[in-house]
């Protein structure tokens, strides 16, 4: 590799990378410790500070498995969120590709015993919609995210918003149809039903002129007869 190649944005952007990959590598999760290396982390764990927070961890399990339990959750939604979106999904693609993470927390340090256990939770906590199937449970991600919410109603809005206007300018086009057919009223004899071209599904067939105004003449064209 020349010089240049190695100093191209994308080299430098690998080199980043794998250190962020190698940052989580040597982390300590009982001391939150990030490590810089494997030697580090040994000394990390041979440490003072690191015996003494074994020893609390083991005086005070509870508290240790709550933070173990909350990181365990977090991670997991957080990579349920980032890959799956709110996609329904079986718990145990998630579950596996967790786990397949390096630095993952394992579920025996956590409050749960089994991953139906933790899918359970997630389904009373109202974090997931999960469902029982005969092949093993299935979870979808509820996203609470105020700025997704919003966009959610800025949705539902505008789409309203689109539907009146729709309604409108279908009224105002059988106003149109109605004002044209009063002139040709005899040309339609009365047995026949309600010309099904005047349904508001049909408008696309008419061709209004773009100066068309509700005061203006009502002049129509069919483009099919
Ligand atoms: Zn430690």
């Amino acid at each position: 590799m020349g010089k240049a190649d190695f100093l191209s944005p994308k080299a430098i952007s690998n080199r980043i990378k794998s250190k962020g990959l190698q940052k989580l590598r040597w982390y300590c999760q009982m001391c939150q410790k990030q490590c810089r290396d494997e030697n580090g982390f040994k000394c990390h764990c041979m440490s003072e500070s690191h015996q003494r927070q074994l020893l609390l961890a083991s005086e005070n399990p509870t508290k240790f498995m709550d933070y173990f339990s909350d990181e365990f959750k977090s991670d997991f939604l957080e990579l349920l969120r980032r890959r799956f979106g709110t996609k329904r999904v079986h718990n145990n693609i998630v579950y596996n590709e967790y786990i397949s993470h390096r630095e993952h927390v394992h579920m025996n340090s956590t409050q749960w015993e089994t991953l139906t256990d933790f899918t359970k939770w997630l389904g009373r906590k109202g974090l997931c919609k999960v469902d029982e199937t005969p092949k093993g449970w299935y979870i979808q991600y509820v996203d609470r995210d105020p700025e997704t919410i919003r966009r959610q109603e800025e949705q539902a809005r505008k789409k309203k918003q689109e539907l009146d206007d729709e309604e409108r300018s279908a009224k105002f086009i059988q106003e149109q149809v109605r004002r044209g057919m009063d002139g040709k009223e005899a040309e339609v004899s009365s047995d026949r039903p309600k010309p099904d071209w005047m349904n508001r599904t049909k408008a696309a067939e008419f061709i209004l002129p773009s100066s068309v105004s509700p005061a203006g003449p009502a002049r129509l064209h069919r483009t099919q007869t």
